[in-house]
């Protein structure tokens, strides 16, 4: 194996950490067990049970485990961040992260379109310990520091939020965060670590719901939190073990799997997005198409700055706001299925009204997943459903 001093993104995800090739096979094995025993007494007080790296081995699967390591491992390199850890869902990790950030009468601030049960742990069960949220906009800094106060310890950001694509600025929120000893998160799930690296623009602690682009095939459930080593060493200590939210070994292994077409997937995810993006713009039906690819996205400067690429995840509002029409038209729709995740091979549709913050009402939107099947068949399948359903 190769020296990976400075690996490129094709040769993590080929090859990095997969420095033991057990018995010549080309894929590592599964460590499908819980427990790992040790030879001699002085082997298992040094196994450094709560270490991130474990000093001699591995001691249990609740914290850590071989298979585990190199899909960590592979992320935190992806993600130019010196630890990470995988979960049982994005949602373990999103919880670890921010509970790894309060103490008691902590308040956060966070943005107003963050994934929902995120946005739900924030306002209605955290307040239950005492830990107030602020909700921003925050395309604007200035309204992510000014919702600040001397308690805040945790600003959580979406960047792009995966319903209306919003950015938030990661270098002048991190840089106004780390002068007060605040500590920033953001969710990286749309962009992947191909197209984003936030930690590059000073972000403390990034998340994925790694059951998106990451497993990229709709059969893994997964979670993934990169940061620091003294961070990831806190984590170790408390929200890692205490939760005991440790990805099971199969699913890591799939994940490892997924892995391998991680750019090639993006990169046609991309391309196949940018293209039905054009083509929403293009209909008479469509009132507003929200991409952050687009040159008219309200923060295009921050677009060329901090991501190197888009997704194919995409939204619109229609000009027709009536509910029947719009889930007839979902349903009438051939290759895109109704469902509600994103980041896997197959393409999807969901409509449901939102009113983020700073919308005059609430607008009925249809969500597109655009997965991998060919944007040709994807535009026809959209064109025959706007004929039936969408014209004004
Ligand atoms: N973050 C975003 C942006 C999501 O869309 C989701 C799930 O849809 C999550 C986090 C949560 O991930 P999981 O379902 O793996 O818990």
């Amino acid at each position: 194996m190769p020296e990976f001093v400075d690996p490129s993104v094709e040769m993590i995800l080929q090859h990095y950490a997969e420095d033991h090739r057990l018995l010549g096979a080309v894929t590592p094995p599964i460590f499908q067990n819980s427990l790992f025993v040790f030879d001699s007494y002085d082997d298992f007080l040094e196994s450094g049970e709560n270490d991130h790296v474990p000093k001699r081995r591995h001691n249990y699967s609740r914290i850590s485990n071989p298979t585990l390591e190199i899909v960590e491992r592979k992320i935190a390199k992806l993600e130019h961040m010196e630890a990470a850890k995988v979960f049982t869902s994005g949602m373990a990790a999103i919880s670890a992260a921010i509970f790894s950030t309060i103490r008691q009468g902590s308040h956060v601030v966070a943005v107003d379109t963050c994934y929902g049960p995120t946005k739900q742990l924030l306002s209605e069960y955290l307040p239950k310990f005492g830990i107030q949220t602020t909700f921003v906009n925050g395309s604007d800094p200035q309204e992510v520091f000014d919702a600040c106060e001397a308690n805040t310890t945790a600003i959580y950001l979406e960047s792009p939020s995966s319903l209306v694509f919003q950015l938030q600025d990661f270098e002048a929120i991190s840089a106004f965060a780390r002068e007060r000893g605040i500590t920033t998160i953001t969710d990286n799930s749309y962009c992947s670590p191909v197209f984003q690296t936030p930690g590059d623009f000073g972000i403390d602690i990034i998340v994925h719901s790694a059951t998106k682009y990451l497993g990229g095939h709709s059969d893994v459930v997964a979670g993934a939190l990169c940061t620091s080593m003294d961070r990831m060493n806190a984590l170790m200590r408390h929200e890692v073990p205490l939760f005991g939210a440790a990805l099971p070994p199969f699913p890591a292994w799939l994940l490892i799997r997924g892995l391998r077409t991680l750019k090639i997937r993006m990169k046609a995810h991309e391309e196949t997005g940018n293209r039905v993006a054009a083509f929403l713009k293009s209909r008479p039906e469509v009132d507003r198409v929200m991409h952050p690819s687009l040159p008219d996205h309200p923060r295009r400067e921050l677009f060329c700055k901090q991501m190197r690429g888009t997704s194919g995840l995409l939204s619109f509002i229609p000009k027709v706001q009536e509910p029947d029409r719009l889930k007839r038209f979902i349903e009438d729709l051939e290759i895109f299925q109704l469902g509600v995740s994103w980041g896997g091979f197959e393409s999807l549709a969901v409509t449901f009204p939102i009113q983020p913050m700073g919308w005059e009402s609430e607008k009925w939107f249809v969500r597109l997943h655009c997965g991998l099947e060919s944007a040709e068949d994807l535009i026809s399948d959209l064109d025959q459903a706007f004929r039936k359903h969408l014209t004004p």
